[in-house]
């Protein structure tokens, strides 16, 4: 049962490597990169810690270099995930017995692993498999993962320690934090290799079971993530690693009784279908299954006239382009006012017209490329749109070629039409949207950014003026589950800015806290009563 005898290790955030020229970081990370790209692995399924191989395979590609092939992966079908439950239920037996602080270790462990003799495995992974730069590869599959399971163990400890504050004479009540009956479904999304690792571990640490199944396009780091699991002492079953077909696999999972919740980051339009699918199975679950999903984004920047304009230009370009605009908190729309469109343009046209884009493996490079061939069709289609529209001119970059890796030019989009498409639609690739307003339309602005998306994720504001910033702030209090005051509005730090947002962005968990932990238990209340009462009439029975 949980107890909360042991103090764990108070938790820092890991330190984020620079890989500058002449560092011994940025050697051995060059090394770990010419490796993996000089061989191609075979990735199966991993059930009962036990690796299984279906023979129907599809290949991995570097985004970068569609031809280049970097691992072969085995498709998992109804057969496998039949296995894999029955295995977690095995698993559940023992795993959710064991002292908080014995499954704290194996997450303590993972992190040391990670933080060091994985590390550049699993960043070069992630920089290959996902395209992404040494620096964003660095603060979400190095950095971020191993927070999320230093932060979690914590944040554990605080919940086991909660107990009721309150005992009668006589009387000792407790809450017993048990895990989920059942498994968890954790369906994680391409771009955070951190966010593919916490969404199963989350559970576990609770001491619940998983199945894991990642994205179709992040599946090779995710498997190094799963071995650092396996190596530092998860005991087989409590993680299964499910890949395959998403939506065949997702029909053989749903219905079993033993489903106990989801644990889901990615687009909105997959997690309203899940939600129903879910409904419809009701009746057949032992518990009402427990839902969180962090979904899509459609993130802001608004600018006041007193903003400071060089500030504002970096945050729109970080906040816009790094990871080539394929963060869930990425700003993708700004309201900019007139009497500052003249300063903003041209440093902000020239600093993006500045990006290097590129193979990963250049570490001159600022933008890679987009993860796969439907987010490049998708994403174009939006820039095409800007061009033949009336309503939109394109300042900065506009073009795209995927003929070796799916490369899009960061864009810019100046928009007459503050409603288009383009400022309300969540786009996932590197397409900033600006809306200039005149100055004196403050207040309508930001009623305007607060009813232009169905989202709710991240946003920002960049002012110096105190009431517009408080104005700012109220006005858009539901409009960003992560706000954001003279900063761009990505790089969410586990521990000091927990994550997640409303409305069509999520249920709000807010991951790597403890607020998304107390949803992977269900406590139990217990009393003990050390002198009952030994006959049953009340003092008020006594007379007439
Ligand atoms: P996606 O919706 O394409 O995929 C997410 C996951 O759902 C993947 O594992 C995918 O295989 C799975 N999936 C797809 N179809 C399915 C089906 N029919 N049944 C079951 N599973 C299915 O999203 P993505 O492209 O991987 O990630 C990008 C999206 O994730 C964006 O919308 C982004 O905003 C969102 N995101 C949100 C957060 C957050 O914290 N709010 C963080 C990261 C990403």
């Amino acid at each position: 049962m949980a107890s909360a005898i042991f103090t764990a290790p108070t938790p820092q955030n890991e330190p984020v490597r620079s890989y500058a020229p002449g560092t011994p970081e940025r050697e051995s990370l060059k090394k770990k990169l010419d490796e993996l790209a000089g061989q191609q692995i075979d990735i199966p399924l991993i059930i009962d810690g036990k690796e299984v191989r279906t023979g129907d395979t599809g290949n991995y590609v570097m985004p970068h270099d569609h031809r280049h092939v970097l691992a072969t992966w085995h498709k998992g079908t109804a057969k496998e995930i039949e296995s894999a439950i029955a295995t977690s239920q095995r698993a559940w037996k023992g795993w959710s017995l064991l002292p908080w602080e014995d499954r704290a270790a194996v997450m303590l462990k993972a992190a040391d692993l990670l933080a060091g003799p994985w590390r550049d495995t699993v960043n070069a992974s992630t920089m290959l498999g996902q395209s992404k730069t040494a620096h964003q590869a660095e603060i979400d599959a190095a950095a971020e993962l191993i927070d999320f399971w230093r932060f979690n163990v914590h944040y554990a400890e605080k919940i086991y320690k909660e107990q009721p504050e309150i005992n009668d004479p006589g009387i000792w009540n407790r809450i017993d934090h048990r895990p989920l009956e059942g498994f968890v479904y954790a369906i994680t999304p391409f771009n955070f290799t951190s966010i593919a690792g916490n969404l199963p571990a989350a559970p576990a640490l609770m001491g619940g079971v998983s199945l894991w199944k990642p994205s179709r396009t992040s599946i090779y780091s995710n498997y190094f993530v799963m071995k650092v699991l396996q190596e530092a002492g998860l005991p087989d079953g409590v993680i299964n690693f499910v890949i395959g077909d998403s939506a065949a696999l997702t029909n053989s999972i749903l219905p079993s009784p033993h489903y106990a919740g989801l644990h889901y980051t990615g687009s909105t339009e997959v997690f309203l279908m899940l939600w129903q699918k879910m409904a419809e199975n009701l009746r057949i679950y032992r518990n009402y299954p427990r839902i969180v999903g962090e979904t899509g984004g459609k993130d802001f920047v608004v600018a006041h006239s007193s903003a400071d304009v060089d500030a504002l230009v970096v945050a729109l370009t970080r906040g816009a382009f790094e990871y080539q605009g394929q963060k869930c908190s990425a700003d993708s729309r700004a309201y900019i006012p007139e009497s500052l469109w003249s300063r903003v343009k041209e440093p902000l046209v020239d600093m993006v017209n500045s990006i290097k884009m590129g193979d990963p493996r250049d570490f001159r490079n600022f933008m890679c490329a987009v993860i796969d061939n439907s987010a490049f069709k998708s994403i174009s289609e939006y820039i095409d749109e800007a061009k033949s529209s009336a309503d939109m001119e394109i300042v900065a970059g506009g073009g795209y070629d995927d003929s070796k890796g799916y490369f899009i030019e960061p864009t810019v989009v100046v928009s007459k039409d503050p409603k288009t498409r383009l400022m309300c639609e969540e786009i996932f690739g590197p397409v900033l949207t600006l809306h200039v307003y005149p100055d004196n339309k403050w207040a309508e602005m930001l009623e305007l950014c607060d009813t232009t998306s169905a989202y709710a994720l991240t946003g920002a504001v960049f002012a110096r003026d105190r009431a517009a910033l408080e104005e700012a702030g109220r006005v858009l209090r539901y409009t960003a589950g992560n706000f954001y005051i003279n900063d761009k509005p990505t790089g969410a730090v586990v521990g000091q800015q927990p994550f997640g947002g409303g409305r069509a962005s999520g249920t709000n968990d807010k991951a790597g806290s403890s607020l998304n932990l107390i949803r992977w238990v269900s406590p139990r209340t217990m009393k003990e009563n050390f002198v009952p009462p030994k006959d049953y009439p009340y003092p008020y029975m006594g007379g007439k």
